[in-house]
């Protein structure tokens, strides 16, 4: 094993950072399983609620917001989530200001994780502003803010939360991967996690169709059968 993987192997806390509820499970669920069946700790940061992801009209925002943060957590038990956070921004209202980043140094802080799994903010023609928003605040968090003691330290630094330093940031659904994670051993708990989300997903046995067609798409450049890939950016420690 090369000394990459091996220090790879021995990192044991996990932190996803995503906008809505469901997206870490299409862009990483086989993988935070593969991380949680190994014993290593992983909790959810979920920006949003998803609270205006539905096309129906019989529905306020703030219970299709409890119906989504349910969901949610039922997706991230059968993945082996430790622990999951909700930040409760508005759907489509994630701004990557001063205040998000605040929030998600906070977070940073409190979980204190060798490997950061968010959004892309970098990949060209990404559509979603909250997924850019979210991406970009959690990159700008990680590097250098969590790590120096002088930022947000009238915050932070009083509440008691050290700086700290992630090791790697894993960017999901990245134009040019660089880190593929084998997840045949998990793409059935992937799919299990993402049939919780029923507010959001259609027909369980395309569902299940779609995700082994993607992810084996994915496995191909790799020559696993099933893969999840990333764009890695190591930090010195
Ligand atoms: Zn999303």
């Amino acid at each position: 094993m090369s000394q990459e993987n091996q220090e790879r192997e021995s990192y044991e806390r996990f932190m996803v950072v995503v906008a809505h509820p469901d997206d870490m499970e299409f862009s990483a669920g086989g993988t935070v399983a593969k991380m949680a069946s190994q014993g290593k700790h992983v909790t959810l940061i979920q920006v949003t609620s998803g609270n205006k992801g539905t096309d129906r009209r019989d529905i306020t925002s703030d219970e299709l917001a409890a119906i989504r943060e349910a969901e949610e957590q039922e997706a991230a038990g059968r993945l082996g989530i430790a622990e999951v956070v909700f930040l409760r921004i508005g759907d489509g209202e994630v701004m990557p200001d001063l205040t998000l980043k605040e929030e998600i140094v906070r977070q940073i802080r409190i979980h204190r994780p060798d490997v950061i799994i968010t959004h892309d903010p970098f990949r060209p023609y990404s559509l979603h502003s909250d997924h850019r928003g979210v991406g970009q605040s959690t990159v700008d968090a990680t590097y250098p803010t969590a790590r120096d003691p002088l930022h947000y330290h009238h915050h932070l630094t009083e509440e008691g939360l050290e700086p700290h330093k992630t090791a790697e940031l894993w960017l999901s659904n990245p134009e040019a991967p660089d880190l593929y994670i084998d997840i045949t051993e998990t793409v059935d708990t992937k799919i299990h996690a993402l049939k919780a989300h029923k507010s959001q997903v259609g027909d369980a046995e395309q569902l299940e169709e779609r995700i082994k067609e993607r992810t084996a798409e994915v496995g191909k450049a790799a020559g696993m059968e099933y893969a999840e890939a990333f764009k890695v950016i190591k930090m010195r420690r």
